[in-house]
């Protein structure tokens, strides 16, 4: 018994935290103690953490473990944003694998010890960490350790770069970027389809991965350069390097990177030693890079997130050594802790909200969300969709946006919005919301609009001046080929919201009526509801639709929306 009990207690300080007092060792771990460090956390702090694998393990048996942390860990929770870090997809890039098991470690320690950010973070975000991405490349390279050559265990057993085996939709997108703005494209879910049966099982697991999870965020934590790169990793004619490839969201990707490169240590220190005899100085340009100004990657997953998903990914070169010696290891941690987390908190800006039927108060589902920069003029031609639970999350760099929402049989709807994103840095979540109570198209065109127009003739009759109210947009106007900002006089599609208010706020004392503002009297509700011609039954129901959380604030989660038990 004495000797079984020495043996667990050596077992759990080697491995884990459980009873370490400084936490866990600066050392590489194999997969066994990789898989401990995750139960040793798991079961530190259970009530913020799952552990689940991924659909596939690897070629040669070895599960893809993800710990999830999470206050409800499980559950996609509407407007919580849901993140991930993928680390050692290269088997030989090992410290991106040791910082997330130090990641893990550090988010359960400071949660239970009531540090007020780290709560803040677990509280309001869904985080998955998958410390390997590609445990059977990690276990060749890990023979050799730190005296191993450059490339030896990059790949996984069946010698494929999982990094270069992700279903390649840049060529898709480049040759029709607008018609090719929407993640979920048919061309492209096709595509990605016919590659299945091609694809490694542990890029197959991830697709999967990414397929089943709203994720709004992402970091693949590599080694061999110390940098942070984002898409395009791929070039648009083909060039090897050296050709700036931008997405459309290319100013946000470049504010995201530099949320991580300038909270690292080293990334932005001109003075540093570049990696190599002819290596580049990264510092030099703010510690980031256009990942095909670099040089050119065909089948990543970082252009995979962002082309066939709502995902961000950016890839973050942690170091010029690959395989580290275990003394190094302290020093990665200390150079990234604020980096990483910093990074994480990203995933909180932008814009989000809620996507609701407005009579029924269901969410809306792969509803369509397209961006306009007003403060350049022009569209990004990069959609992003709402998610099952009828929430959306888009990322932005701070600037004044025109949000265009589009959903079958139900009227579009077009909010401005300025993002400052300034909450971020204070690690508050006070997050900017905008939701959407979306009017089914069907009682637009079936009942509405004869209401309406019986109302209209009523108001022409008394000489109100109609022709000064503001119009609602047409679909055609934010499709993708030929958005060109809203336009006026286009009602092909229907009536929205706006009218309603507009012939509420035409009614004498009724002028500055808002029924989308916190406070709404029962009369408004009647009269809308007159509009509508809902039936007095549903009063109640529309009364919830009508006081949705208040804009710019952090939301209440309406009690219609279902949760996911993943
Ligand atoms: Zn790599």
């Amino acid at each position: 018994m004495v000797t079984l009990g020495k043996v667990l207690l050596l077992a759990c300080c080697c491995f884990g935290f459980a009873c370490c007092r400084d936490g866990l060792e600066f050392r590489h771990h194999n997969q066994a103690e990789l898989e401990q460090v995750l139960l040793d956390v798991a079961e530190k702090c259970p009530n913020i953490t799952r552990i689940y694998q991924l659909e596939n393990p690897s070629v040669m048996g070895a599960p893809l473990l993800v710990l999830e942390m999470s206050d409800n860990p499980g559950v996609h929770e509407p407007l919580e944003p849901e993140f991930k870090y993928v680390g050692n997809i290269h088997g030989n890039e090992v410290v991106g694998r040791e910082l997330i098991l130090h990641l893990a470690g550090y988010l359960c320690d400071e949660y239970q010890n009531g540090n007020k950010e780290i709560r803040r973070l677990i509280d309001t975000t869904r985080i998955h960490l998958l410390p390997t991405a590609n445990p059977d490349g990690y276990a060749l390279a890990a023979v050799e350790g730190s005296k191993g050559q450059w490339l030896d265990g990059r790949t996984n057993a069946n010698n494929v770069d999982l990094n270069r085996d992700f279903p390649d939709l840049n060529q898709l997108s480049y040759s029709g970027e607008s018609e090719e703005a929407n993640p979920n494209s048919y061309q492209k879910m096709l595509q990605v389809a016919n590659q299945f049966s091609q694809m490694q099982p542990e890029t197959l697991s991830i697709v999967t991965w990414i397929f089943d999870n709203p994720f709004v965020l992402s970091g693949s934590l590599h080694g061999g350069d110390l940098v942070v790169n984002y898409p395009y990793d791929e070039s648009r004619s083909g060039k090897p390097s050296e050709e700036y490839t931008s997405s459309p969201d290319d100013v946000t990707f470049r504010q995201l990177a530099i949320a991580y490169a300038s909270k690292h240590a080293q990334m932005m220190n001109v003075e540093r030693q570049v990696c190599g005899a002819n290596g580049i100085n990264f510092a030099k340009q703010g510690g980031i890079t256009n990942g095909a100004d670099w040089y050119s990657v065909k089948g990543g997953m970082q252009d995979f997130n962002y082309l066939a998903s709502n995902a961000f990914e950016l890839t973050m070169e942690l170091g010029c050594r690959k395989f580290p010696e275990e003394s190094e290891l302290k020093r990665y941690w200390n150079d990234n802790k604020e980096a990483l987390l910093n990074f994480m908190w990203q995933s909180h800006s932008g814009v989000k909200g809620l996507i609701y039927d407005l009579i029924s108060g269901d969410p809306i589902t792969n509803a369509v969300i397209v961006v306009r920069n007003q403060t350049k003029g022009e569209r990004i031609a990069h959609n992003t969709t709402s998610t099952k639970f009828g929430d959306y999350f888009r990322l932005l760099a701070p600037g004044t946006y025109e949000l265009y929402v589009e959903a079958p049989n139900y009227t579009p709807q077009v909010e401005s919005i300025t993002v400052t994103n300034r909450s971020l840095s204070s690690g508050t979540a006070d997050d900017l919301i905008i939701n959407f109570a979306m009017i089914p198209r069907k009682i637009n065109e079936q009942t509405y609009l004869e209401n309406l127009n019986a109302d209209r003739n009523e108001m022409v009759d008394d000489e109100t001046d109609y022709s000064r109210q503001s119009q609602p947009l047409g679909a055609s106007d934010y499709s993708d080929a030929k958005y060109d900002g809203p336009k006026d006089g286009n009602t092909d599609d229907g009536e929205d919201l706006q009218n309603v208010l507009n012939l509420l706020r035409a009614t004498p004392g009724r002028e500055n009526v808002d029924p989308l503002a916190d406070a709404v009297d029962e009369r408004d509700v009647q009269d809308i509801m007159n509009m509508l011609k809902t039936p007095k039954g549903d009063t109640k129901n529309l009364m919830d639709v009508l006081r949705p959380p208040a804009k710019e604030k952090k939301a209440a989660k309406p009690e219609s929306l279902p949760v996911m038990k993943a």
